[in-house]
């Protein structure tokens, strides 16, 4: 399968420096959708859904072969970043400001190439394949506005798989992890109450300031302290507000932060331990706190079975070298937890994309290597055709 991607390299790289050269943000894919389209179009046998979407697109392919009559979803990420690119590359981003720094380009050639090698071997496999190309993604808004929209019905989906590019692993080479693969996302924000005072009388009023100072250190004792050691959760305070001179002690200071973890019931275990500290330092400074906890995207969990047929399928298209298991999962976040909570098994694999001097995600000189497109390509392509059989 490796080879048939590999014939389809040409094609993937144009089509990546196409999407990079006009990237678009979240839930502005208006041009990035019609191109998938009209390149979906241009296939045989690859019907286009018709679904309530803002941006984004989804496909089908029904196979012709004989076997159980399976509906697998593949899903790719198509929107951009705020970051003006600084790459110099032929195709940089015409659009100031924006850019593919998360290498969704590279996602949305993929599963075009993916949809190419379905497309002309529907007699290779049964059931149905759904391609998923979804906005939003570093909104975490896309995934919902695709579930809402139908993606995971007529057919109903059995299976989704979801890649996404990483620097954990080197050019032709995947990493897949079975169980809470990256973490879920909460963000708080917290209001210290005072009294306003000169900055030279302090004792006249309350402070809020001297108070978030220490809600700010003693907030970490959370994570060192109350919970066990051999789990995974950060806590990070990321903004803080407050205060408009030098020599006014300001009535009120807000910050604000998130909290990561990989442990679903962990998630109001801190944000009541939050409560309780943030409450406490803040009555013996004689204040009072406000805590706004939400509770956002959760963890992404994915599904041992999947993973080992991922690996299996992985393994006969790119050799067994070049199908690593992860050794620590990611504290990173995706909206594709969302799929997996709607759809019995899935999960997300790591496409190898680290090249000689590995440039990090969501930075101005990253850009995502075309030698990588037909590794995703093959392992998606040959999932479905071990699968669904
Ligand atoms: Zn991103
Ligand atoms: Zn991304």
């Amino acid at each position: 399968m490796l080879q048939e991607a590999c014939r389809l390299i040409d094609y993937m790289a144009k089509t990546r420096h196409h999407l990079h050269r006009y990237p678009e943000l979240s839930r502005n894919e208006q041009e990035t959708s019609r191109f998938i389209r009209q390149e979906l179009a241009a296939m045989d046998g690859v019907e286009i859904l018709n679904l309530p979407l803002e941006t984004g697109v989804v496909a089908m392919i029904r196979g012709q072969g004989p076997g159980p009559s399976k509906v697998t979803a593949l899903r790719a990420d198509i929107d951009a970043l705020p970051i003006q690119e600084q790459t110099g590359l032929p195709y940089q981003s015409a659009h100031a400001g924006i850019m593919h720094a998360c290498g969704h380009d590279g996602h949305a050639a993929i599963l075009l190439g993916v949809a190419r090698i379905l497309s002309s071997q529907r007699f290779k496999f049964s059931g149905a394949v759904k391609l998923l190309f979804q906005p939003a993604e570093e909104q975490l808004w896309g995934a919902r506005h695709m579930i809402e929209a139908g993606v995971l019905e007529n057919p109903r989906v059995d299976t989704i798989v979801g890649v996404h590019g990483g620097i954990e692993a080197e050019i032709g080479k995947i990493g897949l992890y079975a169980g809470p693969f990256m973490a879920s996302t909460d963000r708080f924000t917290v209001k210290i109450k005072g009294v306003g005072a000169h900055a030279a009388y302090p004792h006249r009023g309350k402070d809020a300031m001297l108070t978030t100072g220490h809600c700010i250190v003693a907030l970490q004792g959370i994570v060192s302290r109350e919970i066990d050691a051999v789990e995974k959760a950060v806590l990070s305070i990321c903004k803080i507000n407050g205060g408009n001179a030098f020599n006014i002690l300001p009535a009120e200071v807000e910050f604000c932060g998130t909290v990561r973890n990989h442990n679903e019931e962990l998630r109001k275990v801190i944000r009541d331990k939050m409560d309780r500290m943030i409450g406490g330092i803040a009555a013996a400074h004689d204040c009072t706190h406000q805590l706004d906890y939400v509770f956002g995207m959760p963890g992404v969990v994915n599904n041992k079975d999947t993973v080992e047929k991922l690996a299996e399928a992985a393994r006969l298209s790119l050799g067994e070298s070049n199908v690593t298991m992860l050794s620590k999962p990611l504290m990173g976040s995706e909206d594709f937890a969302l799929y997996l909570q709607s759809v019995p098994q899935g999960c997300m694999f790591r496409l190898g994309i680290a090249g000689p001097n590995p440039v990090q995600l969501h930075t101005a000189t990253f850009d995502f290597p075309d030698d990588a497109l037909p590794v995703g390509a093959a392992v998606m392509a040959s999932f479905i055709l071990e699968t669904h059989k």
